[in-house]
């Protein structure tokens, strides 16, 4: 029987609890947002004691299903207000599936001074004090924590921006390789930091492993859902040639990769950041082109990006930060960008949200344009020491914007915009206003269609069709971030008509349960509308679905396009 952990700080207590009845088929962000939802008062201060944490892998993490073992971490956010999914490989996922657990509540807060680490084992989880690694930033309390219990142990952990509450925190998760994946948007290190608990730890010996209700339905469907993610040739062979950066040219090229904050949809320089050159790099330097995030990812679209002299630089190299810090700030020097890459996965703060920061930081002249130098220093002895203008930076684009009286803010619910821009890639743009996270590509990934050609076609500067693409996409993808996959098997799953029915047998096969391709879009609406019920009783309103004003008022280079849809055509977006 999966078990839920209960972690209360207020007591330092601790509980193990069944499943309730009505949580028992739901995994990942549609138990992290259910929970959340329930238990979390809409309207209390996400910094405060009334917040939770909660973790949860998905139904089919710690299975053999390909690029399964994703973990979704939910809470009501301190960056946006309302309510919280994010989901990151590593792994944990793996490791809590494996030790029968749906999911880990953290609640409650201490009412001293102290910190605190997590230790979840088969036992359960036990709260111990912790002294030595608070200060400490992300890979010291890794190599600390491998001493202490092993290369084998799962471990969560915040840097130092955690610990300062800064609402661009994220959550690291250990890779298999040692490096740190993130729980990245949403500032959801903040609210471990206001829980003072600074790691986790996972260990999974003795643990009772997967039980398959139908162990040879279940391979045979991992066999065919596996080939569609191979033959598929976005996550058969561009994404993991070139990672997620294969996008800056093609971005570039559709007038859609967002330049100097926003103010233009081409970069000259792309060709310095792109994923062909970054590809070349990399090997160049016997770095590593292919990496998976947590094992059992096929597509591995991460990569080990090696500095000049061929040592370790950093990895999990994604294309919407080298867009945020390159194209968005105008920084043409890879290696610049991946050194900040390697800071702020120290630190643990939100590369997309750092980086949107930037871009209204130089437009507020706080550091010249295109200056990598000058950035790296903001980031090793502004945010890194905790400075005033560390801590602005570090809580995102909206709080540079504020503080500086800056209008071309790209936010959406005080989340940064990443990497496309809506005028020109209108169906992104429905999403970023729609979705309950706040501007997030990955709640419903128009691009897919608008620029790729997946699942159809939609013309990306036309209005027609945007609104019940985003929908169709995020109803998808919210059912999908329930299950522990990566979000990249969509590609497939668009268009390989036995990709979506396989990945449904498997979850049949793993429960021994019945459900249909309608039960999972019925799930997906529910999440959906489960997350909007949650933000709209914490004070939110149809207002808040809104693009920043200059988007509607300032036309994007090449197309001169701006973003045109009425109040009421992206409110018709909920009428499902
Ligand atoms: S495709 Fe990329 S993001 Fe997805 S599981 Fe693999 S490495 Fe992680």
């Amino acid at each position: 029987m999966d078990r839920i952990l209960r972690v209360n700080l207020t007591d330092l207590t601790t509980r193990i609890e069944e499943t309730p009845g009505e949580w028992a088929g739901l995994g990942g962000r549609a138990l992290t947002s259910t929970i959340v939802a329930r238990e979390v008062p809409p309207a209390c201060h996400p910094l405060g004691p009334n917040n939770k944490l909660v973790f949860a892998p998905g139904l089919l993490s710690g299975t053999s299903a390909s690029n399964s073992g994703r973990l979704s971490c939910g809470a009501k956010s301190p960056l946006t207000g309302g309510i919280k999914e994010s989901n990151v490989g590593g792994t944990a996922a793996q490791m809590f599936a494996r030790l029968g657990i749906k999911a880990l509540i953290v609640e409650g807060m201490p009412k001293g001074a102290a910190w605190y680490g997590l230790r979840v084992t088969r036992d359960g989880v036990a709260i111990q004090e912790e002294r030595e690694l608070v200060g400490k930033n992300n890979f010291a309390v890794l190599e600390a924590i491998e001493g202490r219990l092993g290369k084998k142990a799962g471990v969560l952990s915040i840097g130092t921006a955690g610990e300062m509450r800064v609402t661009a925190a994220n959550i690291s998760v250990r890779d298999p390789s040692g490096k740190l994946r993130s729980h990245g948007r949403g500032g959801l290190g903040a609210v471990m930091g206001s829980k003072r608990v600074k790691f986790i730890t996972i260990e999974d010996e003795g643990a009772p492993g997967i039980q398959l209700a139908d162990p040879d339905k279940f391979k045979a469907a991992s066999r065919v859902f596996t080939k569609a993610l191979m033959d598929h040739p976005v996550s058969g062979t561009g994404l993991p040639t070139y990672g997620t950066n294969v996008l800056v040219n093609i971005l570039h090229e559709a007038g859609g990769l967002p330049t100097r904050n926003f103010t233009s949809g081409r970069f000259d320089g792309h060709e310095s950041i792109c994923g062909e050159t970054m590809h070349e790099t990399i090997v160049a330097r016997g770095g590593k082109p292919r990496h998976g995030c947590h094992a059992g990812c096929v597509i591995q679209c991460s990569q080990v990006y090696n500095d000049k002299d061929g040592n370790y630089l950093t990895s999990g190299f994604e294309y919407e930060t080298i867009w945020g810090l390159g194209a968005n700030c105008t920084i043409t020097d890879l290696d610049d960008i991946a050194t900040a890459d390697s800071i702020m996965d120290d630190l643990g703060i939100d590369s997309i949200e750092t980086a949107v920061a930037f871009g209204v930081a130089m437009e507020a002249g706080i550091l010249p344009w295109g200056d990598g130098k000058e950035m790296l220093r903001i980031l090793r002895e502004e945010v890194g020491q905790g400075t005033a203008l560390g801590r602005v930076i570090a809580s995102g684009a909206g709080a540079v914007g504020r503080t500086y009286g800056i209008t071309r803010v790209p936010v959406v619910k005080n989340q940064g915009i990443p990497a496309y821009d809506p005028r020109s890639v209108k169906g992104i743009g429905i999403t970023y206003a729609t979705t309950p996270m706040g501007a997030d590509h990955t709640a419903g990934y128009t691009i897919a269609t608008n620029i790729l050609n997946v699942g159809g076609q939609v013309d990306p500067l036309k209005k027609d069709g945007q609104v019940e693409l985003s929908r169709n996409l995020q109803i998808a993808t919210a059912a999908i971030d329930s299950t522990g996959m990566c979000i990249f098997v969509a590609f497939p799953a668009l268009d390989i008509p036995e990709c979506l029915p396989a990945m449904i047998d498997m979850i049949n096969a793993r429960y021994g349960a019945e459900l249909t391709g309608d039960d999972v879009v019925a799930l997906g609406r529910t999440v959906l509308k489960t997350e909007r019920g949650f933000n709209m009783a914490a004070g939110m309103t149809s207002v808040h679905d809104r693009l920043p004003e200059f988007f509607r008022t300032d036309p994007v280079a090449p197309h001169d396009a701006v973003w045109d849809f009425t109040d009421e055509e992206v409110d018709a977006f909920w009428n499902f």
